[in-house]
């Protein structure tokens, strides 16, 4: 536990996607900047924390509510 994974974030036409990039947790989900929603598309690693950054600029992680 407390492992740290990186996201990466890329525009694209859903909104802002991000893309863990531990090869072996796959976690990605998408920002909708005109809803303000996020949508996880892929769970990965549950005992990762993910960390998102944007042009090398960190943002702070989203709330994310258990489904
Ligand atoms: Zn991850």
């Amino acid at each position: 536990m407390g492992t740290y994974h990186q996201l990466t974030g890329a525009i694209s036409p859903g909104g802002l996607l991000f893309t863990c990039e531990e090869d072996d947790c796959g976690r990605r989900l998408v920002i909708d900047r005109d809803r303000g929603e996020m949508v996880v598309i892929d769970h990965g690693d549950p005992f990762a924390l993910h960390q998102g950054v944007v042009g090398g600029v960190e943002m702070s992680p989203p709330r994310v509510v258990p489904t």
